[in-house]
């Protein structure tokens, strides 16, 4: 390899042939070699075609070739596109995630090229204008009279639309056309964001708002925390960083947890700043994804709103990210390239030493350790805007105040439910499960109703006419008999979903006008748009919902919170029960008291006594989160020690057990260092595969990544086995 050029990276027309590794955008560890012909110029992040088997692909120079493939065998690279390489901060990114998260680096640079059509240009379709020809040089039928008092005064239109909303052929418009009475113009691009004004006026800050505004518009590079109850204006506060960094001529980004369900925020957005801005999500077309790749990449896209694979894009120049509701577990992606993309934002905002903030009312655990060490700052709003109440918090106990039987919600919780409505004021009875009840079974012999392909019930959804699995999305029609005994209708539901309670609450409040919040009749965000304006409008007396309703929205009208199962986060041993029952609680209470009326918020639950529940009661947050990392640390749990989560899995049980024996005879024996398993996963079986799990647990000062490459350095994985490796995992599933 004696061609080798060590200064290939940064090299311009480099004398013959030299090997670059150019990097694909599927699940590969490392960048393939590839020769470059001696007239092209290409340095890191260079977007190229290249041969892959019988196919041209796009990929990304990447860095000087490896050199483990023989010359003669490498094939060339075809062709250098015309568009500007990826920017160096985020080649460097896509590297450090994929080291960090142990996924393929070709699977990290599939997040930020997701479009690659954007990289070519986009096929501009023609449309019609008005001609230079002088009409009365030519001659007008009555037709093409028509057609040119439209164009008068209507943006272009290709022709089959220009015929449609003029009422005449195709072939009259191509005639007009010759005659020069129209013309051919190319159809301008929609544009999906506008560009936001820096200077628009924003509100006139509390003391304590300002004081935030003005810490956080330094645009100090480093990590940043707002701390402040649901409605004390952090999302002002925020704006005010965004005006800052825009009027430095820089990008920004804002990590939301579902985009979707934030049409308020979008709206708000625009009435500050004067234009929309740049989104990202799953839901987008086409056409807008493209659009929207090109505006980050050549910097038009000023400030881009997005999930959290808009970390991944290709910023022109990013001068601030904004995690908004950072505590949500939502930024954890759990398929495909395994990421927390909070702590991914961090990494991005250090890579670039710019300013990162996070926004919470009930920042999580690992946070709130990060600025008690001084890691980050924070800046704090500890009251609501406009002198509002935080609502009060009691419990219930279930042990005590029982609800009569098949019925879920408890007699002092009906008297508050009665009381609230009689006097014309909202109530809301949250149940974060979705469907009509968890489990069926079959009352004469007992048969419950399970996934065929998991280790789950089947949850009846009485709104489809369907049993559903939430974990796989299995489908089924409600058998008519009992698949074990074959008796007929002997079928019985145990146990509440949303659905039921809202049946129960048309049972005792069949007056008030009640609508039913989740994910099967919120269907989309124009759909959740237009149920949020009702209840703000006050078009709705009761509303009954899951925790599609904890996000954000502002309900001024609202004054009683019931919560029907308070404690149902808390079974299954996740590490962060207590925590995000805590956070979840926190924020659904949140919904009350945002108007005038005080809120007043009852948390249903069996064990009143428990840490949580007492802290949610007293409002102790930061009493409640100590005890939580005191319990952490004296457990060596994150954010004290590490944690990674191996899932072995396979459609054989016997080859998963097999393997899983041999990865334990490998496992690693050291000080520092514990592996637990293996154990079959809480979801022993998924979409048909069996599922065995290890937990890694080290020490803070041991990097788990280390560790996981050392034990399964040469271990082969054949067949359908696969091992997921998710470092700091958040679901234990
Ligand atoms: P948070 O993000 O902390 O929940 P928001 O920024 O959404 O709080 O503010 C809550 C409500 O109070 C919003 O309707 C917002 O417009 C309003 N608000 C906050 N601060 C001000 C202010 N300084 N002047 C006027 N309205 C404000
Ligand atoms: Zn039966
Ligand atoms: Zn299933």
């Amino acid at each position: 390899n004696a061609a080798r050029d060590s200064g290939a990276r940064n090299s311009t027309a480099a004398a013959a042939e030299q090997i670059l590794g150019v990097l694909l955008p599927l699940a590969l560890f490392q960048p393939y070699d590839y020769l470059v012909p001696g007239d092209f110029a290409l340095r890191r992040g260079d977007f190229v075609t290249v041969p892959l088997g019988r196919r041209l692909v796009t990929g990304v120079v990447w860095g000087e070739g490896a050199g483990d493939v023989p010359r003669e065998k490498l094939k060339a690279v075809a062709q250098r596109l015309p568009v500007a390489p990826l920017p160096a901060i985020t080649c460097d990114f896509i590297d450090w995630v994929a080291q960090y998260c142990m996924a393929p680096l070709g699977a990290v640079l599939r997040m930020a090229m997701s479009v690659p059509e954007a990289l070519q240009p986009e096929r501009q379709q023609k449309a019609w204008a008005p001609g230079d020809a002088d009409p009365a040089s030519r001659k007008l039928t009555p037709q093409r009279a028509k057609v040119l008092q439209f164009v008068a005064d209507q943006p272009p239109l290709p022709a089959t639309e220009l015929a449609r909303a003029t009422g005449v052929t195709t072939a009259v418009i191509a005639a007009m056309g010759k005659l020069g009475l129209l013309k051919q113009v190319p159809l301008p691009l929609p544009r999906p964001y506008g560009r936001p004004d820096a200077d628009a006026a924003g509100p006139n800050l509390s003391s304590a708002q300002a004081d935030a505004a003005a810490a956080l518009a330094r645009l100090q590079p480093g990590v940043t925390l707002i701390d402040g109850v649901t409605g004390s204006g952090k999302t002002e506060v925020y704006f005010e960083a965004i005006a800052a960094t825009l009027r430095a001529g820089r990008q920004v980004l804002v990590l939301v947890p579902e985009i979707a369900l934030t049409p308020q925020w979008l709206t708000r957005f625009e009435a500050r700043f004067g234009a929309p801005p740049a989104q990202w999500h799953s839901e987008l077309t086409g056409l807008a994804r493209r659009l929207t790749w090109r505006g980050v990449h050549d910097g038009s896209a000023r400030v881009v709103v997005g999930a959290r694979s808009a970390l991944f894009l290709p910023y022109r120049d990013l001068g601030l990210i904004i995690v908004d509701e950072e505590h949500e577990s939502a930024f954890k992606q759990e398929d495909g390239v395994i990421y927390q993309a909070r702590d991914m934002a961090v990494v991005r905002g250090h890579l670039a030493k710019i300013p990162v903030i996070l926004a919470s009312a009930t920042p999580s655990l690992e946070t709130m350790v990060n600025v008690e060490g001084g890691r980050y700052g924070a800046v704090h709003l500890p009251a609501r805007h406009g002198g509002a109440q935080l609502p009060e918090i009691g419990l219930i106990d279930l042990r005590v105040d029982k609800p009569p039987r098949q019925s879920w919600i408890a007699p002092s919780l009906r008297a508050e439910l009665a009381a609230t409505l009689a006097t014309g004021d909202q109530a809301l009875l949250f149940l974060n499960r979705r469907g009509y009840a968890p489990l069926t079974l079959c009352r004469t012999c007992g048969h419950r109703l399970q996934c065929p392909r998991c280790t789950a019930w089947l949850v009846e959804h009485r709104f489809h006419q369907k049993l559903m699995c939430h974990h796989c999305g299995f489908e089924q029609m409600m058998p008519p008999s009992c698949p074990a005994c074959l008796s007929e209708g002997s079928f019985a539901a145990c146990g509440p979903g949303v659905e039921r309670l809202a049946e129960e609450a048309a049972a005792l409040f069949p007056e008030a006008r009640r609508l039913v919040l989740t994910s099967d009749t919120v269907t989309g965000p124009a759909r959740a748009d237009q149920l949020m304006k009702m209840v703000a409008a006050r078009e709705v007396d009761l509303v009954i919902g899951t925790q599609i309703i904890a996000k954000g929205h502002n309900f001024p009208h609202l004054t009683l919170v019931g919560v029907v199962d308070a404690d149902l986060g808390l079974h299954g041993g996740d590490l962060r029960a207590a925590e995000r029952t805590f956070q979840l609680m926190s924020q659904v209470a949140g919904r009350a008291g945002r108007g005038m009326k005080p809120g007043h918020v009852l948390l249903q639950t069996h064990d009143p006594d428990r840490h949580v529940m007492q802290a949610l009661k007293s409002g102790d947050r930061d009493a409640f989160m100590a005890a939580e990392a005191e319990d952490r640390r004296a457990a060596g749990m994150p954010p004290f020690g590490r944690l990674a989560a191996l899932i072995l899995s396979g459609r054989d049980e016997a080859a998963v057990q097999q393997k899983a024996r041999e990865l334990a005879r490998a496992a690693p024996h050291r000080a520092g260092i514990t592996v637990l398993g293996p154990a079959p996963a809480p979801l022993a079986l998924l979409r048909g595969r069996h599922r065995l799990r290890f937990l890694l647990k080290t020490r803070r000062e041991i990097a788990p990544q280390g560790v996981l490459r050392h034990w399964l350095r040469g271990q082969k994985f054949p067949g359908d086995l696969r091992l997921q490796i998710d470092i700091d995992p958040y679901s234990f599933m």
